[in-house]
């Protein structure tokens, strides 16, 4: 991209409903030299413009390795994800990135891979999934704990079956209630799922999103197991708007989500999140 300001026209390819209120945009952008010169890292996200409405930032959440097309997953929550959940198949939006550090995977090769997961908070760690998956000899164990709030708001269960089969991945997956849905499963918060896992806990790397309570119950558990803070990562969400860190909308203490994360280390974030974490 030459400018980091500038949005370019992205055509939205395909759209699989994920629940009620969230859907996964196929998009690619409409100049191929721009989309063959676009690439990201697990982690990073885009800003999405609607014109005349605004601008949103929206985590990638297709593999990184795949160069024909990207995804987000969208949850219609306001004015231009809202905007977005009307458009179809073959309309223009804009999109500007990819913004952020991303996940660590450097630091995670050869360890165990943790991710811990709640709802739309699974996006921005997909792409982590995918790549594991396609680098497994790089790794350690893959564990992935995922919940929702009920089973109607689980995101991803297209891929559930894939993740499920084969050695190359532990899944355990749970929903806070089942609301009289036909549900086999967990049932329980998110954390509660790292009593289902045997840690091996300085060799384990945690990448975690979603909301903040559940983030900050599974540091504290995963501190109490052994995990070392340096081996914590959480994915922070602020009110963004620049995304180049120009105009402060996402401060966080000091730091800027946008540019310092969106994804920080626990010891970067200890201080900010305030004592009792
Ligand atoms: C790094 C990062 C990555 C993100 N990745 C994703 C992602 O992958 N997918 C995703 O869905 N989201 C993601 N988000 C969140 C997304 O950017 C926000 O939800 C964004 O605010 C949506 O913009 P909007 O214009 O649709 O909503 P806004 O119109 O800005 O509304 C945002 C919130 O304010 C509330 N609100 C709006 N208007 C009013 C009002 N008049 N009165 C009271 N409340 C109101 C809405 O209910 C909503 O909860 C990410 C955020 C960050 C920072």
């Amino acid at each position: 991209m030459t400018s980091p300001l500038l949005p370019y026209e992205a055509v939205i390819k395909d759209i699989r409903q994920e629940t009620y209120d969230t859907a996964t945009y196929t998009f690619a952008f409409k100049d191929p030299a721009a989309h063959a010169e676009y690439s990201f890292r697990p982690g990073q996200f885009n800003m999405l413009t609607i014109l005349g409405v605004g601008e949103a930032a929206v985590s990638l959440s297709s593999d990184s390795g795949r160069r024909d097309c990207f995804q987000h997953t969208v949850r219609a929550v306001g004015s231009v994800t809202g905007s977005l959940a009307r458009r179809k198949v073959g309309d223009v939006v804009g999109l500007r990135g990819p913004y952020g550090r991303g996940w660590p995977l450097e630091a995670a090769g050869d360890r165990d891979v943790l991710i811990v997961a709640g709802g739309i908070g699974l996006a921005p760690l997909r792409p982590v999934i995918e790549h594991v998956l396609r680098s497994r000899s790089a790794y350690g164990r893959l564990l992935l704990l995922y919940g929702a709030r009920t089973p109607r708001d689980l995101c991803f269960t297209g891929d559930f079956e894939r993740w499920h089969q084969g050695k190359d991945l532990e899944f355990h997956v749970t929903v806070d209630r089942i609301d009289g849905q036909p549900w086999e499963q967990n049932v329980g918060v998110v954390p509660l799922l790292l009593d289902k896992v045997k840690l091996s806990p300085v060799n384990t790397v945690a990448l975690i999103c979603g909301p903040e309570v559940m983030m900050k119950f599974t540091v504290i558990d995963l501190a109490k197991r052994g995990v070392p803070g340096d081996n914590i990562f959480v994915s922070m969400e602020r009110n963004m708007k620049c995304a180049v860190a120009q105009c402060g909308h996402c401060f966080f203490g000091p730091k800027f989500v946008c540019k310092d994360g969106s994804v920080f280390s626990y010891p970067e974030i200890e201080q900010l999140w305030g004592k009792g974490v």
